[in-house]
């Protein structure tokens, strides 16, 4: 025979841990958001006016986004070039690479972070 535990459903006990259990999760969460530092998830950079601003993007984006200083669809994901340093604008298009506009080097890495410097 096959007999289970509890039969019949959740029992009170269970429910009032499941309650605090939700509380719980609130109030991390809440924390988590309040204290949490700003930082921004792309760094996107303009083609026509080098412009670098960070911004969140939506997984189901279009490039070349709009810039916010110049107001042209020409904004891609920053990089730079891991061998001259050099910043370049990349707009994600099907079989294209970043390559570094000075050195012509495709050794290009995703900034992570709005340089210093730059004006958000
Ligand atoms: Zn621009
Ligand atoms: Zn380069």
């Amino acid at each position: 025979m096959n007999r289970r535990s509890e039969a019949g459903g959740i029992g009170y006990g269970q429910l009032a841990l499941l309650a605090v259990l939700l509380v719980l999760l609130f109030v991390v969460r809440h924390y988590t958001e309040r204290g949490r530092v700003i930082r921004y998830d792309r760094v996107l950079m303009c083609s026509a006016c080098n412009h670098i601003w960070g911004g969140n993007l939506d997984t189901g984006a279009q490039f070349p986004v709009r810039c916010p200083k110049c107001s042209q669809q020409a904004g891609g994901f920053a990089y730079r070039c891991e061998k001259c340093q050099a910043l370049l604008p990349f707009i994600p298009q099907p079989s294209a690479m970043p390559i570094c506009p000075k050195c012509k080097s495709t050794d290009c890495a995703r900034l992570e972070e709005i340089p210093s410097g730059t004006s958000p």
